[in-house]
């Protein structure tokens, strides 16, 4: 067991126990928001067909070579296509079809001039100017060609995605099966939002952050609900999670007090515990433990705290477990827009605004005013943290920082 990881060493620990995902095929409605778990090649050629894109008639763009208001070029019209129909009429010269946006261009046409450009004169179509070859004309395939790739394995499939393989015929695809989380938070103190609280008692809110994250990044949450600061309670809940989740997430009971039972609980399963405790404030309030072969990550239940440390911590095992290289947190160098004063003993996650300047520079700006490690409404006004080395006597304005994304 380590006492006091460093955030990088526990960050691996965690990711270390993570499984990679197996696939399963799931209908395109299903799909939204899952993550490719092969690439998909095209089954068709989009556009299907030779399509018009307007309102017009198609027709050999050699019989307008001179059309002029003066000596417009008269078309026999022979036909009418809408859009789901098809014409068997060959286009040779002399002669036009009729056709309505998105409708298949009949073969021997190369063109199609717009509605708006012509005048219709007892089924002859008067053309008054020059079109010239393919003009107006969609090829069929011109999008994607039969056996393109259409989307990489892992990408996440978006509202764009979904409707690209719906427009190419893809019903279902194979995606990473989501794995499933149990989340269950500890104290006495806590209740449920909606119940009315008796002194010295408040609203649980970890749960709610700790499964909106969890859904956010792709996971199948299965919350336990609060439970009272009693070890039998707590161990028969870990131990049932255990059977149903593939990892559980914790909040509370992970500090000094005499009410912290979660490393007493998680010994007294005979879990290994992993690491307790990690070298950054705040968040360091927390232990990693394997039971049943499933990783058990409490976090402290101070909300803040744990938001943090779930940020911190999580990303890479939830990338591994959920396939989603996109959860990964990205690190890069910012300019520092406010002085920092306080000094750190220990190293430091501090919440900050991260923006680009009109230059398109990295910037960011500590949110300093409210930074007790409780105080979660800090997270509403955040996109990033500030990583201050331990021994740091301070910052300073224009000062580079390390945040991370
Ligand atoms: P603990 O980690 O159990 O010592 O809790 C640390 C602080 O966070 C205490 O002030 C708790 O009342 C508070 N707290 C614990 N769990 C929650 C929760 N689920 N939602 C909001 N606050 C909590
Ligand atoms: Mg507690």
């Amino acid at each position: 067991m380590i006492e006091k990881a460093e955030l990088e060493e526990a960050r691996r620990l965690i990711e270390e126990r993570g499984c990679a995902p197996g696939a399963e095929k799931v209908a395109l409605p299903e799909a939204h928001g899952r993550v490719l778990a092969k690439d998909i090649t095209a089954p068709v050629d989009y556009p299907p067909f030779n399509r018009s894109p307007l309102d017009g008639y198609a027709l050999q763009a050699a019989d307008t070579v001179g059309a002029s208001p003066g000596a417009p070029a008269r078309l026999k019209v022979v036909d009418t296509v809408y859009a789901g129909g098809y014409s068997h009429k060959i286009v040779t010269g002399g002669i036009a079809v009729r056709l309505m946006t998105g409708s298949p261009i009949p073969e021997g046409a190369d063109c199609v001039i717009r509605q708006e450009d012509t005048r219709l004169e007892e089924g002859w179509v008067v053309i008054e100017k020059e079109l010239i070859p393919w003009e107006n004309y969609c090829f069929r395939g011109e999008n994607l060609r039969k056996g393109d790739t259409v989307l990489k394995k892992d990408s996440v499939l978006q509202a764009a995605a979904i409707g690209v393989l719906a427009g190419v015929g893809v019903a279902a695809v194979p995606v990473y099966k989501k794995p499933t989380a149990a989340v269950l938070s500890t104290g006495d103190e806590l209740i449920e939002p909606g119940t009315l609280p008796a002194p010295g008692q408040i609203y649980g809110s970890n749960l709610y952050t700790i499964a909106c994250r969890l859904k956010e990044c792709g996971v199948n949450v299965l919350s336990t609900g609060i439970l009272r600061d009693d070890s039998a309670a707590i161990g028969n809940a870990v131990a049932e999670a255990a059977g149903r989740a593939d990892f559980i997430v914790t909040t509370g009971g992970v500090s000094a007090g005499e009410k912290d039972l979660m490393a007493a609980v998680m010994k007294g399963l005979g879990a290994e515990i992993v690491f307790r405790g990690v070298k950054i404030r705040p968040g360091s309030a927390v232990l990693f433990s394997v039971f049943g072969g499933k990783p058990v990550i409490s976090l402290s239940g101070n909300p803040l705290a744990s938001a943090v440390t779930f940020e911190l911590l999580l990303p890479s095992f939830l990338q591994k477990i959920t396939g989603n290289r996109s959860l990964e947190r990205r690190t890069m160098q910012a300019v520092l827009q406010n002085d920092f004063d306080k000094k750190s003993p220990v190293r430091r996650a501090l919440r900050g605004k991260f923006w680009r300047d009109c230059e398109g520079k990295a910037v960011v700006e500590i949110i300093d005013h409210m930074h007790s490690s409780g105080n979660l409404t800090v997270a509403l006004k955040s996109n990033c943290y500030v990583d201050v080395e331990k021994g740091s006597t301070g910052l300073k304005r224009g000062e580079m920082v390390r945040i991370i994304v």
